[in-house]
């Protein structure tokens, strides 16, 4: 056999794509050399008019790796700080980004195993292998890539000179016109500075005396910068200008995003949902990051227990029906979504989005971001879309009426209909359709599944403490996971360490209820019975509630106690077959 078996699986992905006919792929493997794989590229490409594109998606589907568009990737001062250059140049490899505990890693390479292993060793991270074009890879790997960046301190030396003078009004020009202006570099490096830090929201805080930065990392804020309070208006008025938000407006809130790359050199290729409100001491503004190249991690990274991952990767393969994600903003639902469509988008599904905001772009979906100042929302996407008839629907939220009737007619309609609600928990999911209209019968019918979630804090792994738990600790532990006996857990060091920046916490791990409907729950939901007796027939059709999983978390050395209890408190449901859980069951036979 003259091609290798990757090389042959390659082929027969880019023939199973429809980019090469069978009787090229008959040419390709029956030739006698042995072509090396760059050589084999070059043939495809040049004999066959595959794109390196096409290339690239054939290579990830016969190795199972996600593709990384390492051109679009810039290289910056935190690129090498895990893995140095040389290592890198070395094995042809890109660290181009950190989700939670995982180190994004885009390899020109993946076949060489021992790579992925040994930069486990040197960071302490697991890594998330994606695949790049090589030719990108070198390019990235050039020393003068690298360019050394504005400190903020020199801005805020420069700002300080400027406003020594307590005379000093500032200009509108100081705003708009002079590249250079110490508030617009501060405003750029303020947003350049968080997004490497890999920060979700920006604060931008106006107090008596100054103004404070502070950005909210791993579910936490933290405070990054301070700076005289008369910086405050110019700082706001910047970012209110980058918005094209109404700058003479400070009593009213205002929204806007900002497109961040019109504003930078460095092709940072970001956008900012800004929300600015008038507080006490000025104009206070929230930055949402939205990276529109942030890497979805796989649905096996993202902490589900492997019970729930099997049972939630057969409903996501249903044809068709509804399946719903629920928490509070920040719970890591879009993420969960987004992994799981990367896992079902195959060139031979059609899958329609509808976001606002578009948060992750994959490759193969047709996203529609909303508008609501010209009237796009979601009920006008789903109506648009039902008309287009794709096989999957996401629509960023439900939370009206009108979308939740489309929403709910497209999943009886033979789509796959995913979304998301503000709801704490899966039972109490199923009502507030009810409240917006929904009849139970077709909430029933049309309900795959509802999964809801949060994120705890990951324990540091090189610092957190062993402890058998007492008291409460050990009753809540034990009733939750019907224990005999109390396990040994393990609590955040105070002070933490150096891996954890004294934290004592590091990453997130996510917890979840997974609520996969069945002939008992749709009985339950047809007799609209309370959000509490629903949650005892979820429970006895084997759901784990987030406090259960919790737990679990707990018990397996991943959080601790206090996160967990803080997030989630204890079921007030007993727990197990016992004489509760019963009761739905007892009413079924007495009709
Ligand atoms: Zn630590």
């Amino acid at each position: 056999m003259p091609l290798g078996r990757t090389q042959t699986q390659i082929i027969d992905k880019l023939e199973e794509m429809g980019k090469l006919s069978a009787e090229a792929k008959g040419v390709l493997l029956a030739r006698p050399d042995e072509p090396t794989g760059d050589q084999l590229d070059s043939i495809l490409q040049a004999d066959h008019h595959i794109t390196m594109f096409q290339l690239l998606l054939a290579k990830c589907r016969a190795l199972g790796l996600a593709p990384f568009n390492v051109a679009r990737y810039k290289v910056h001062t935190n690129t090498f700080e895990k893995i140095d250059l040389e290592f890198c140049q070395k094995n042809m490899i890109l660290p181009v980004g950190q989700v939670g505990d995982f180190l994004l890693v885009a390899f020109a390479n993946p076949f060489d195993t021992t790579v992925a292993t040994k930069i486990q060793d040197k960071t302490g991270q697991r890594v998330v292998r994606l695949l790049g074009r090589e030719a990108d890879i070198r390019d990235k790997l050039k020393k003068d890539q690298v360019h050394d960046e504005v400190q903020f301190s020199d801005v805020v030396d420069k700002l300080g000179t400027q406003f020594a003078d307590d005379e000093t009004e500032i200009k509108d020009e100081d705003l708009e016109n002079e590249d250079s202006a110490p508030i617009i570099q501060l405003a750029n490096r303020i947003i350049e500075d968080a997004y490497f830090a890999g920060t979700s929201d920006i604060h931008v805080e106006p107090w008596e005396k100054e103004v404070v930065v502070r950005y909210r990392i791993d579910g936490l804020t933290q405070e990054k910068l301070r700076l005289p309070a008369k910086v405050a208006g110019a700082l706001v008025a910047r970012l209110k200008i980058m918005c094209n938000l109404d700058i003479a407006e400070r009593r009213l809130p205002q929204d806007g995003r900002i497109v961040f790359k019109q504003y930078n050199k460095k092709n940072i290729d970001v956008d900012l949902r800004v929300s600015t409100a008038p507080l006490n001491y000025g104009e206070g503004v929230v930055m949402r990051i939205l990276d529109k190249q942030k890497s979805t991690l796989p649905l096996s990274a993202l902490g589900f227990t492997e019970a729930n991952l099997a049972k939630y990767r057969e409903c996501i393969r249903q044809p068709y029906g509804m399946i719903l994600h629920c928490g509070p903003t920040g719970s890591g639902k879009s993420m969960t979504l987004y992994a799981a469509l990367a896992e079902i988008n195959t060139p031979d599904v059609n899958i329609q989005t509808a976001e606002d905001p578009i948060e992750y772009t994959l490759p193969g979906l047709n996203q529609m971001q909303m508008n609501k100042q010209i009237g796009l929302d979601f009920q006008r996407a789903l109506r648009c879309y039902l008309r287009m008839d794709p096989d999957i629907i996401l629509v960023g939220e439900i939370r009206d009426k009108e979308t939740a009737q489309i929403a709910c007619e497209a999943a009886l309609t033979g789509h796959l209909l995913v979304s998301t609600l503000h709801t704490n928990d899966a039972p109490s999911t199923v009502s507030r359709m009810g409240e917006m209209g929904i009849e139970p019968f077709n909430i029933s019918a049309a309900l795959v599944c509802v999964c809801a979630q949060r994120l705890l804090r990951r324990v540091c792994k090189n610092c957190k403490v062993k402890y058998t738990p007492e008291g409460r600790e050990a009753d809540i532990i034990m009733k939750a996971l019907d224990l005999k006996e109390v396990p040994e857990i393990f609590k955040a060091a105070p002070g933490g360490c150096h891996i954890c920046g004294g934290n004592g916490y590091k990453g997130r791990v996510g917890i979840h209820e997974l609520m996969v409907n069945c002939e008992e729950i749709v009985e339950a939901i047809n007799k609209e019975v309370e959000v509490a007796d629903l949650k005892r027939v979820c429970m006895k059709n084997g759901m784990k509630t987030m406090h259960q999983d919790s737990m679990l978390k707990v018990k397996f050395g991943l959080t601790t106690m206090e996160d967990a209890l803080s997030n989630v408190p204890a079921d007030m449901i007993a727990v197990g077959g016992g004489g509760e859980a019963a009761e739905p069951k007892a009413k079924k036979h007495g009709h």
